[in-house]
Formats: C-alpha cells, structure tokens, sequence
C-alpha cells in the first residue's frame, strides 16, 4: 500500500487524511501537541467550555459549491448549527446599530442610522446582493475582489456616520481588511452560509477525528516532526524531535508552513513562489491576538445577541496599542459552553505580533501571569459598566496570548490566520514545490484560511495525490450502506 505521512492534526490536516484513506492510501498523521485540531480549538476550565475558534462557519448552506466536502466528513444533515439572524451590533452614545443577517433588514438599519450617508450604502449593499448571487469558485470572484480590492479605512471616509464606521471594522475585519472582504460576508452572512455548529470547535473535531479513524487512519499525537527527510529530491519520511524516524512514499504538510519550508525542509527548496513567501518581508503575519474567556454566574437576555461591540470607557494599552473597542461575544447560543444558569463571554483582542509575550512568558512567568490578569480585570470592569452586575458574578477567567498560540500550534509569528496571503490578487501560493517530488501542502498556509477552506485545502491535496497516479478521487458516503459496506461515488 502507498504510505502517506501528514504532518499537522488541525482541520486540513484531518480532511488531507481522510479523503487519502478514502483512495486507499495507509495514512498516518503526526501531530506535535497532545490533541486534534490545531487553531480550531476549544478548552475546559471551571466547569465552563470555551470555544476559542468559532466565531462563524461559512460555506455551510445547502447550495455552497464547498457544501459537499463538509457533508462528506462531517454529515453535515445531523450536525445541529445555529443560524444568526442578526450577527452583531455596535454601540455609540446610546445608539446601537445591527448587523442583520439579512440585507434588505441591514439596509433599512444602516438607513435609519444615517439617511445621509445613503447613497453609500445603497452602493455597498447593491455589491453585497451581486457578490450574493455569484457562484463563489467562478472567474466573477476575482472581478469583484479587483473592484472592491480598497482597503476598509479608506472607503469609510466616504461615510458620515462614525457608527457605520466602527461596524464595517468588527471582528476580524480591520481598517487594512479590504472591502471585499466585509462585503462577502456581508453577502454570506445573507445566503445564511454562516452559522455556529452546537458544541462548537470541540464538536467538528471530533467528528473529523472520528471520521478519519473509522476510515482506518491513525494519529499519534505529541509527535513533533523536526525534519522532512530527502533523497535525490524526493521525499522518504520524517525525523521527529526525538530521533525516530518514519518512512513514507509521500508528505502532506498541513502544519505551518514557515517551519515546513525553512526547518523541516532546511531551506532546500526555495522557488520564486517561496523566496516570496517566506524569505521577504512581504507576507510576515502581523496579527495576532488575545482571548479572554470568562464564566459568569448568569444568564444574558435575550436581546444581547451573539456579539456585542463596546466602546471601552478607559481604552486598554497593550503593549504600545490603545483598543478602545472590543467584540464580546456571549455564548448564550449554545448550551454546552456552561451550566445551566450561567455564561461563557468571550473577548477576542486582535494586537499586532511582538515577540515580547513569548520572551516575557520564558523570562518571567509570574510577570507574564500578571500582565494577563490585569487585562482580564480590565475587561471585567469595562463588562460590569456596560451590561451591570457582573463583576460578582465571574467564576472563571482564562486568557489566551499569542505565546499561548505559539505553545499550541508553533505557527509562524502566531499567526492566526494568514489571510495577507490571500489577498495578493487572490492568487493563492501552490501547493506542491518545484524540484520536490511527491510532497504537498495544504490548509492556511497556502492560502485555504478559515474551517471550510482548510478542509476543502485538503480533499484537494488528496485529489493532486490521486492525479499523480492517475487515479480519479474516489468518495465514500458518511453513512454505511445497509448490507454495512461504504458506499463509493466517483467524482
Ligand atoms: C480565535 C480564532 C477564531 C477563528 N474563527 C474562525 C471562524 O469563526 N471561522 C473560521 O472558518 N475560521 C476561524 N478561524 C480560523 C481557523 O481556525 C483556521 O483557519 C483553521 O483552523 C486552520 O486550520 P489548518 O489545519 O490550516 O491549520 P492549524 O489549525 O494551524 O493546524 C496545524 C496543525 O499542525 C500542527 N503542527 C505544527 N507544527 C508541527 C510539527 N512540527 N509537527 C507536528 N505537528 C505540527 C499544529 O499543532 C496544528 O495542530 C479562527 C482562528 C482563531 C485562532
């Protein structure tokens, strides 16, 4: 049987292995930390469950040309999701304004906010409906990224109402996001193809983890790969950090892609494409970010939807940052994050990459703990003052820091997610090397970001693997066939 070693247990990685094991490929993945799915994770403290990932899933409707990868790991028609009908709201002096998942309602809203800024939001939401209409893997995607290719920041002068404003720049948008990006969620967001998945993180994990071991792969887990070993410029296998060696007649990497190509493959092949990635300045991750969780001893009321953007009434300085508003997202959606009668609140803080946390956190643990703390007493005070009686009521604090996600995932400057690939007109890095033979990459880092694309990254990889022996990418249903064999369906 052809062996085919994957290096990375997060979405992409699950996804590469189990479509391989679907083309009877013996796989085996090798995963450094002691558990599955890389930056889609999810944690217990306290009695309480955090979701440190999922804010929303796209690619979930019915029609999504994405749609029938999901549903081939996933069985996508008995997975429960929550569908938002308004995504979040901002506040200013009083006024909140909704971000519906609806475009005629969030035109109206918009409208009402500020009749004299109309025209522009007439022409934004007119994109919005085009973008929504588009099948999202044609040519028409490029043309509408190309048009709306301006950066956030600098539409929004166009605007009146600082509202707005602050609302186009809401998680995980930015003033450097650009405005295709806001509109194409804006557009999904009507098509209903976000949603949350009841269990969160922890639940699309295990069925993925679930689903690549009954097709017959194994993980091993706190397996830290060192080196990809070579001959005559073809893959043979791996060296982990402990010395053990692993042959294999092919490599999958879905791990990060920065320690992929300058340790694990000590710099030997270095393309155009590459030099580009990963030797220049250019496309260093800049963001990172902080993540405070806390369990709160109540319920919220029904009118607090999932996020809720506060203006902070003493900004919070990181490092040399001022954030002056935070998202809060309240987990009241779904009722695994915690006991009944009480809530998970969670405060995702993106910050620009520094080092410092890693060094503080090697250097000074105790320093690093506090600093930690005094962020979350912060949000704790600014929490209390917006919706009241909460500083009682918190019975558990957690908070993550780009050391934390270095810890977890040792990807390249924490790095998040490596959208700034994808914006460098939309054309993605490849996937295989040039002058390495029988290795490929797949998930963030070469461009597939976010849950839905991580997973699609790696049917496709399978499907290049499957090429390369001339074999078509064969499928295999969820659901066992009544005589209890797999039904196979060619694609
Ligand atoms: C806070 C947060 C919120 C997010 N929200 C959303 C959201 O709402 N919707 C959405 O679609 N996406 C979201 N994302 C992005 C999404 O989680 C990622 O795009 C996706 O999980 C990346 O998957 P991946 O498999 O490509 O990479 P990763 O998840 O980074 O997986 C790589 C794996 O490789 C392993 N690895 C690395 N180096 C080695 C090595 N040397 N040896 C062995 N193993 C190694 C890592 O431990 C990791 O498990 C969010 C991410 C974060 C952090």
């Amino acid at each position: 049987m052809t062996k085919v070693i994957i290096i990375g247990a997060g979405v992409a990685g699950l996804a590469a292995g189990s479509f391989l094991q679907m083309n009877d490929y013996e796989t085996e993945i090798f995963e450094m930390h002691d558990k599955a799915g890389g930056l889609c994770a999810s944690w217990e403290r306290e009695g309480y469950h955090i979701d440190g990932c999922i804010h929303w899933w796209d690619c979930t409707s019915l029609n999504h040309p994405i749609y029938p990868t999901l549903d081939e790991l996933l069985d996508m028609k008995n997975l429960p999701r929550v569908i938002y009908e308004e995504f979040c709201s901002v506040e200013e002096d009083g006024k909140i304004l909704r971000f519906f998942g609806n475009l005629d309602l969030f035109e109206s809203e918009l409208k009402n906010i500020s009749p004299e800024d109309s025209k522009i939001i007439e022409e934004m939401i007119a994109e919005a409906r085009k973008i929504a209409s588009i099948d999202m893997h044609s040519d028409r995607k490029k043309e509408f990224f190309y048009k709306w290719k301006v950066s956030i920041g600098e539409y929004s002068k166009k605007l009146k109402s600082s509202l707005i404003k602050k609302l186009l720049i809401t998680f995980p948008f930015s003033p450097d996001s650009s405005m295709f990006d806001f509109l194409l969620h804006a557009a999904s967001l009507h098509n209903k193809e976000a949603c949350y998945p009841l269990g969160g993180a922890q639940k699309l994990v295990d069925r993925l983890v679930q689903r690549y071991t009954l097709l017959g792969g194994t993980i091993n887990y706190n397996s830290n790969v060192a080196e990809i070993l070579t001959k005559n410029d073809s893959v043979k296998g791996i060296q982990l950090d402990n010395g053990k060696n692993y042959t294999a007649d092919y490599i999958v990497s879905a791990a990060d892609g920065y320690s992929t190509i300058r340790n694990m493959l000590k710099g030997q092949y270095v393309d155009e494409n590459i030099r580009k990635l990963y030797y220049s300045n250019r496309h260093i991750p800049q963001k990172s970010q902080i993540y405070i969780s806390l369990g709160i001893n109540k319920i919220f009321k029904e009118s607090f939807k999932p996020y809720v953007y506060i203006t902070l009434q003493n900004p919070l300085i990181v490092e040399e940052e001022k954030i002056n508003t935070v998202g809060i997202t309240i987990h009241n959606f779904d009722p695994t994050s915690a006991p009944l009668g009480k809530t998970v609140l969670t405060i995702l803080i993106p910050i620009n990459y520094t080092e410092s946390w890693i060094n503080l956190r090697k250097k000074n643990k105790a320093e690093y703990e506090r600093k930690k703390e005094e962020i979350a007493l912060h949000m704790i005070e600014e929490i209390d003052a917006y919706f009241g009686d909460i500083k009682t009521k918190v019975e558990m604090v957690d908070v993550a820091t780009p050391a934390t996600y270095i810890r977890y995932t040792n990807n390249w400057n924490s790095g998040v997610d490596s959208m700034s690939w994808g914006t460098d007109g939309g054309n993605k890095p490849r996937k295989e090397i040039t002058g390495l033979n029988n290795f490929f990459m797949c998930g963030q880092w070469v461009g597939d970001v976010g849950l839905s694309y991580g997973m699609q990254s790696g049917k496709d990889v399978a499907k290049l693997l499957c090429e390369q022996e001339d074999k078509n990418l064969q499928i295999i249903t969820y659901k066992k066939k009544r005589n209890n064999e797999f039904s196979t369906i060619r694609t």
